[in-house]
């Protein structure tokens, strides 16, 4: 049996979306751009989105928009997609490390704290794997002008104590990358309740120009334009916004499959020396990725067993900190971040996307089951195994 990695749920009917909008005329970011941002509006109970190209340019534009550059720092976790330490950089401010708490493999919030210094301009915590970061909690630990940006990347539909990404921050940036949750190949969206930096993202996702294409020809007369300062180029088309409206309103019946299925894989791996991140009560994840973590450095093995049995599985992630561009810089070698880095040596994640059948579910964990848990040592200490206890 083959098992991919991951299935997208889009079909023919998207084909005859993006047919409508090449009929149109219009490709660019115009009316259907417009009512997905409203949709999202709605969706989050936010006053503001914009529809990106990226979650990273989507980041770019929002530091940017915010000032932040050269002198600056902003807080990171180790253990996150490489994307939310490269944008800090990219803007030309400095990203500072912080690890990860062991059980939930979430941003250390009193770490983070730690990590404020006078040049401290932001905060980026990640929902990582779907699972909240408690926003509340982190505002409360930092200084009232500290900005907070959640990177949700993997978090569109997950929630905490009832509450959706977007709330108690200064933004939330989603990605519609091709295995996101919500998908359109590329793409992504700010989210803010926050006026001026709303109208700064205008410009920043558009060069700095103070009128976007629709708005330049509306009326039927060109309209000039200025650039006050500088932007990036962040837009999403309507060709590809066109695909999302269809799965934002169905995104939490697929949550209830994405729960069910990572329940099935939690039963099946508990009391084994396989462990998986912890989910806090009141949280409500979006169960983007199943990752778990083998120990005693077999990850590599376990990894080549399910590829040469048909099994998609890959690694989300090793540490920021572990990567070339970040382990040679001074700065960030003087840290410390051991359990990112643990985590990040030891895991991979299984399939899951609401496609997933129960047949195909049970062959990954026939596969675990009898051709990797019997050589694992299980009287091994798995270092988190124990900090479970
Ligand atoms: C996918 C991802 C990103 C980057 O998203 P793009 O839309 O590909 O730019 C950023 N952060 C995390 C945690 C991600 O998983």
């Amino acid at each position: 049996m083959k098992v991919p990695f991951y299935r997208h749920s889009l079909d023919a009917g998207s084909a005859t979306l993006v047919a409508d909008v090449i009929e149109s005329g219009f490709l660019t970011s115009g009316k259907r751009c417009a009512r997905v941002e409203e949709q999202l509006r709605a969706f989050f109970g936010v006053s503001h989105a914009k529809l990106t190209s990226s979650w990273t340019q989507g980041a770019v534009a929002t530091l940017l928009a915010l000032g932040i550059g050269p002198g600056d720092e902003v807080i990171v976790p180790a253990m996150t997609f490489v994307a939310t330490a490269n944008v800090v950089k990219q803007v030309g401010a400095r990203p500072v490390f912080v690890d990860v708490d062991p059980l939930t493999l979430l941003i250390d919030i009193a770490l983070v704290k730690a990590a404020v210094t006078p040049r401290t301009k932001a905060v980026i915590p990640v929902h990582l794997y779907g699972q909240l970061v408690d926003i509340a909690a982190l505002r409360a630990a930092l200084r009232p002008d500290i900005r907070i940006i959640e990177d949700a990347a993997h978090c569109f539909e997950g929630r905490r104590g009832g509450r959706r990404p977007g709330t108690g921050s200064d933004a939330a940036i989603f990605s519609f990358y091709a295995t996101k949750n919500v998908t359109c190949g590329e793409g992504g969206a700010v989210i803010t309740n926050d006026a001026e930096l709303a109208a700064s993202l205008n410009e920043t996702v558009l060069h700095g120009m103070s009128a976007t294409a629709a708005q330049r020809f509306s009326g039927g007369r060109y309209q000039h334009w200025d650039v006050a300062r500088l932007g990036t180029k962040a837009n999403l088309p309507d060709i590809l916004a066109v695909l999302l409206e269809g799965q934002i309103e169905t995104v939490d019946d697929r949550l209830e499959r994405r729960e069910a299925l990572s329940r099935r894989y939690e039963d099946a791996l508990a009391d084994t020396p396989i462990s998986f991140p912890v989910m806090e009560l009141g949280s409500a994840s979006a169960r983007h990725l199943f990752p778990i973590h083998v120990p005693d450095g077999r990850r590599d093995w376990v990894m080549r067993t399910l590829n040469d049995q048909g099994i998609g599985a890959t690694v989300n992630y090793r540490a920021v900190t572990e990567l070339s561009l970040y382990r040679n810089d001074a700065l960030v070698s003087q840290g410390s971040f051991p359990v990112s880095r643990e985590w990040g040596e030891g895991t991979l994640s299984l399939p899951l996307f609401p496609t997933l059948q129960e047949e195909e579910q049970d062959y990954v964990l026939n596969v675990l089951r009898y051709q990797v848990l019997p050589f694992l040592d299980s009287s091994a200490t798995d270092e988190r195994g124990v900090a479970a206890l």
